[in-house]
């Protein structure tokens, strides 16, 4: 096992001129033509490994599939056919556009280098980017609006350390990660969002540093929107019991938007929620009732266990953590928090951080014995990252 993480990630680093990863974005888009202008610095644009022309400010080019080749083409007429394309940053800072037209999509700035080729009739897109632009990238895609630096920081340390334990996810593919919920959110950086450069330097601040536990192993740094007021243990979850990620009583994320919720559903409903999951339950005559003023994993009853996990599926409740009640020919959840409760809060994450707390407070208090190190001095990684 060791040996193919090894493998993995030595294919992953070595190969790929420091901190850079490779990200497959606009991934199941099906994408089969693009606008493409350079928005800072300047691109060389190389057609099957050949020096094509350069890119510079306000030029534009389109890009079309033609049979199974990639058509680019520009507005005074210069157009060729190739395989594959590359857009190969040429200023010490590069940022390109890319405005979908089949079908039109809106348009998202990528830093750093972009290959385009053709797969499944498509274009493929690969984001060759520096590790701390991609992360640049996903905290806007997760954390999504205005809060402070100390909450962004946090973010940035969860999704680098999620980037590194999941290196090897789309190994047999060719890349790193994609860009849908499947690995991290990413659609790049959004430039014109009022509160970019404070996401910039947070992930700056935290360069390189990640959540690792007591063996300096980088954590499964989970993490939901609202937890009610008591984070999950992760085998209550995923049936997995981590160290590190043990329930903690959360005060700070009370009177949130996401921490009340209530939904009612007809006894016909739970009947049947009841005829395919547990039938031996069905034909009884009950009076529905069960509390939760803390988590539970399994409503009992008699010899019986209702998996809460179950249940949240099957009524796409917004949490484990409700309690139950009988309302005439209703069954009513009345819940609190939003998410699978394990790992991180957000909601409580940015209040700790309005407090005052700092990013590595905050951290600790929702991973349990853990360290915020720099992933260059872990051992592990020490002896295949180049340094740089
Ligand atoms: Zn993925
Ligand atoms: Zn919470």
């Amino acid at each position: 096992m060791k040996f193919i993480l090894i493998t993995i990630l030595i294919f992953a680093f070595s190969f790929n001129y420091g901190q850079k990863l490779k990200i497959a974005v606009f991934y199941n888009q099906k994408i089969s033509s693009i606008i493409i202008s350079t928005y800072l610095g300047k691109y060389e644009i190389w057609g099957d490994e050949q020096f094509f022309t350069d890119l510079k400010q306000n030029d534009v080019f389109q890009c079309t599939i033609l049979n199974d080749s990639i058509e680019i083409k520009n507005v005074s007429g210069l157009s060729r056919k190739f395989k594959q394309i590359e857009l190969r940053g040429a200023a010490s800072i590069n940022v390109a556009k890319y405005k979908p037209i089949i079908p039109s999509l809106s348009q998202r700035y990528y830093d750093d280098n972009m290959t385009i080729s053709i797969q499944n009739g498509s274009l493929f897109f690969l984001n060759f980017v520096e590790m701390d632009n991609y992360i640049c990238g996903v905290v806007e895609s997760e954390s999504g609006y205005q809060v402070s630096k100390e909450f962004y920081k946090t973010q940035a340390i969860l999704c680098r350390t999620f980037a590194l334990e999941n290196i090897g996810k789309h190994y047999s593919e060719g890349f790193h990660l994609c860009d849908g919920v499947h690995c991290q959110a990413y659609k790049g950086k959004n430039y014109s969002l009022s509160y970019h450069s404070i996401i910039s330097e947070a992930v700056t601040e935290t360069h390189d540093l990640v959540i690792v536990d007591s063996s300096n192993m980088v954590i499964t740094a989970a993490f939901h929107a609202n937890c009610g007021g008591q984070t999950v243990n992760s085998e209550d979850v995923w049936g997995k019991p981590k160290s590190y990620l043990r329930s903690v009583t959360d005060n700070y994320c009370q009177y949130q938007r996401n921490s009340q919720w209530e939904k009612s559903i007809s006894m016909n409903e739970w009947q049947q929620f009841l005829l395919n999951n547990y039938p031996q339950l069905a034909t009884k005559n009950y009076s529905w009732s069960f509390y939760q003023t803390t988590r539970k994993g399994y409503f009992r009853i008699n010899n019986d266990s209702i998996w809460l996990r179950k249940v949240r599926e099957y009524f796409q409740l917004r949490s484990t953590f409700f309690s139950i009640y009988q309302h005439n020919d209703s069954i009513v959840f009345k819940g609190k928090g939003f998410g699978h409760g394990v790992g991180l809060c957000q909601d409580g994450a940015i209040q700790m951080a309005k407090k005052g707390f700092n990013a590595i407070d905050i951290i600790r208090f929702y991973y349990k014995n853990v360290k915020i190190i720099s992933f260059k001095e872990i051992p592990f990684y020490q002896s295949i990252l180049p340094s740089n």
